[in-house]
């Protein structure tokens, strides 16, 4: 608790105040306003008009009461999860991933629908509009009490939710994904990068759950990453920070697309991993095989896991973080193998290692991280406004 974001007790930054109260509730699942003072910095009566609005607009609820030492017994406050909704979309060039999240960051409902890499861009997102449309109406939330609509795509991003010149989806150049999206759901939309979106689902409902910094490493059809550094997430200065599929890790390596060469994702990626092995075997039999045992694959995977492992150690000794956490749908039936590899490098290899240990988890919620990601940005657009700004909200 003692890493929580700090309040500022300066006038006219209401807004932002409320932003760090309301996240403070909603990461302790149960806080009293003793113990929000205490760990936003804000003061007592700060914080005490703070949750009567928050109280008053029913986005947070009392709920029962802890024994406090000597005076009366302190009120319990809690997020009212039902008091709101978000849809969160994550677009992966093979597969549509919808949520439905509650406003405590517990995803309520899933879909999953199979993309043809030759749909149409337009087509593609009429279908996120439908499948928005289908997961509210299958768990009966009425549109009032949708916030919003958030949406994580491969990037680059420009700052108006504009694709540009993704390197996967050669259709795509220019399509104003945000906009359309908006026009065919008529809600507000908000748009991120998948692998900062996955990130910010970690933090919010995964594995690093209130973590204060760790960098996440995104293995799908490319490689990606997200970080969020003390308290905050990191986007540099284009939207496009954390690429850590563009580390070189091989010097005399193949080229890639990015122009740079021996990079992790032109050596780690599914396609790359295909063709290591050679034997017409697609990435997903190859990853049961090498779960099975089997020593060709397992030598590939392994070996893949090294040059991730390269990358990791990097990263670590760049940014000083205790946590690294795995996810994407690359990760299937080999999550393990890469986090065994990468955390002996982590252990072993970074200049700090006496001075901290790194841990590496693999996502809990892989599948939809990016999704449940997405579905928070929405929350931070609508009630964190200083954040907000920053994701195109
Ligand atoms: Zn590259």
């Amino acid at each position: 608790m003692a890493h929580m974001q700090q309040g500022t007790n300066l006038p006219k930054v209401g807004s932002y105040n409320r932003a760090v109260v309301l996240e403070a509730i909603q990461a302790s699942g149960g806080i009293s306003r003793v113990q929000i003072a205490a760990v936003t910095g804000l003061t007592a009566q700060t914080v005490s008009v703070i949750v009567r609005r928050l109280l008053e607009e029913g986005l947070v609820v009392e709920d029962g009461s802890a024994p406090s030492s000597g005076g009366k017994p302190r009120t319990i406050l809690r997020v009212d999860a039902g008091a709101g909704y978000a849809v969160g979309v994550h677009f992966d060039p093979q597969e549509l991933s919808c949520v439905l999240a509650d406003l405590a960051g517990n995803p309520v409902a899933r879909l999953h629908l199979p993309l043809r890499p030759e749909t149409s861009p337009d087509a593609v997102i009429r279908r996120m509009a439908r499948a928005a449309r289908r997961i509210l109406r299958e768990a009966g939330v009425p549109d009032g009490k949708v916030l919003g609509v958030g949406l994580a795509c491969p990037g680059p991003l420009d700052a108006d939710g504009v694709m540009v010149s993704p390197p996967r989806l050669p259709g795509w150049d220019r399509v104003p994904i945000k906009g359309l999206l908006q026009q065919y759901t008529r809600f507000p939309v908000t748009v991120d990068n998948d692998a900062t979106a996955a990130a910010i689902g970690e933090r919010w409902a995964g594995i690093a759950r209130s973590a204060p910094g760790f960098a996440y490493l995104y293995l799908g059809t490319g490689i990606g990453g997200g970080l969020i550094l003390d308290n905050q997430v990191y986007r540099g200065s284009s939207l496009n920070a954390a690429e850590f599929g563009h580390i070189t890790v091989e010097p005399e390596g193949p080229e890639c697309y990015c122009g740079n060469r021996g990079c992790v994702e032109a050596v780690c990626c599914p396609s790359a991993i295909e063709a290591a092995l050679g034997n017409g075997a697609d990435h997903a039999a190859i990853c049961a095989a090498a779960a099975r045992g089997e020593p060709a694959a397992r030598r590939v995977i392994e070996r893949v896991a090294q040059r991730l492992a390269d990358a990791a150690v990097s990263v670590v000794n760049m940014l000083d973080i205790d946590l690294l956490v795995l996810g994407g749908p690359a990760l299937r039936e080999v999550g393990e193998i890469y986090r065994e590899v990468i955390a002996r490098a982590v252990a072993e290899r970074p200049l700090a290692r006496r001075l901290h240990a790194v841990r590496v988890e693999t996502s809990p919620i892989a599948a939809d991280a990016a999704a449940i990601g997405a579905a928070s940005l929405v929350f931070h657009a609508t009630y964190a406004p200083r954040l907000g700004a920053l994701v195109q909200g």
